[in-house]
């Protein structure tokens, strides 16, 4: 899912988005109800009439927002003690404005509501990594308490909800998230509290902990995952979706994804470069641009620079699920898989 945080796929308008073939995109809860607001939001009727969006969209709960951006904040010292736990929910403050607002779980399912989002995250407690056992025991437990009550609040069928899995990297909390989640019966389940800086292995082991506990018939979705070898990793422990500003945001910075690993479109070596950044991409960037022509635009800071490495990012993601679908649905994903390294490493391994 690429990621639309403020109502937009940044540096891409709607039909290029388009041109990617995504499937879906993700919106953010937090931030779309600190800006435009829900009033705006509702006044439209909700986000995909206010973006002009048919496809299906995600929202997630703003939880994982609530606690990364104050923890953001705290650290440039700015100011302290910017989230407050209570059982009831939590207190935060606006990274915008510094105002004072108090999500709890009924609250973020009636935003989303008003959202109109297809698939809709329940608030839960993220903690960072790394946590203690007692941190991390009390998190799941909050947010098995919290999924209850966004399960009485959501008024109606139209929409999905998921529920999380916590529990940090500790196996034991893991199961007991994931068996005590999908005793609740919800459209899907998400892995959540994974890709907060613990080493990939870890997330890769408790990935593969909880996936085994989760219904086979329902979707899989592990937030906020990640490079294309992290995605290739967690759909062989059996995850269906992801989400991630990885695409986007790396081509705003000039780092390109391709077949043969990533490159830097800035670098001098590209500059009489007159091969697409991908071949084996169809995208639009790649059917009709150069790599000496995109490296120019970045070195010249034109903007249509981003908007060409992200029509790239986006394709080259989407076309990498479209690979792996193909792969899974002929039997075939470990010969994808090692086909995939071999072509990924090639550039690493250049001299
Ligand atoms: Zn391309």
């Amino acid at each position: 899912m690429p990621v639309g945080t403020q109502g937009t796929v940044k540096a891409v308008t709607k039909d290029q988005l388009l041109s990617t073939k995504p499937q879906i995109i993700l919106g953010n809860t937090y931030h779309l109800y600190l800006r435009p607001g829900i009033e705006v939001l509702e006044y439209f009727g909700g986000l995909h009439s206010f973006m002009n969006w048919e496809l299906p969209i995600l929202t997630d709960s703003g939880g994982f927002q609530v606690f990364s951006l104050a923890k953001e904040r705290s650290r440039e010292g700015k100011h302290k003690a910017e989230v407050i736990l209570t059982e009831e929910g939590v207190k935060f403050k606006s990274h915008l404005d510094g105002s004072w607002h108090f999500f709890t779980p009924e609250l973020v399912v009636h935003i989303q509501e008003i959202i109109g989002s297809d698939i809709m995250m329940p608030l839960d407690v993220c903690p960072p990594y790394p946590v203690s056992h007692t941190t991390a025991r009390d998190a799941v437990e909050k947010t098995l308490r919290w999924l209850e009550r966004s399960k009485k609040a959501k008024k109606n069928d139209r929409q999905a909800l998921f529920g999380i899995v916590q529990g940090s990297v500790y196996p034991d909390l893991r199961k007991e998230s994931a068996l005590r989640t999908v005793e609740m019966d919800m459209d899907g389940y998400s892995i959540g509290g994974l890709s907060v800086g613990e080493p990939a292995q870890l997330m890769y082991e408790m990935t593969e902990v909880v996936v085994p506990l989760l219904p086979e018939n329902k979707p899989r979705y592990l937030m906020g995952v990640g490079t294309p070898e992290n995605i290739v990793e967690s759909v062989d422990r059996g995850v269906d979706m992801f989400d991630c500003v990885m695409p986007t945001r790396n081509a705003r910075n000039g780092t390109l994804f391709t077949t043969y690993g990533r490159l830097n479109i800035k670098a001098a070596k590209h500059r009489f470069s007159d091969i697409p950044v991908d071949e084996e991409c169809d995208c639009y960037t790649c059917r009709n641009f150069s790599r000496g022509y995109l490296r120019h635009l970045f070195n010249a800071g034109e903007i249509t620079g981003m908007t060409l490495a992200t029509i790239h990012n986006l394709r080259y993601y989407s076309r990498l699920m479209e690979d792996i679908r193909h792969a899974i649905g002929e039997g075939r994903f470990k010969e994808f898989k090692k086909e995939f390294y071999e072509k990924y490493n090639s550039l690493k391994n250049q001299p």
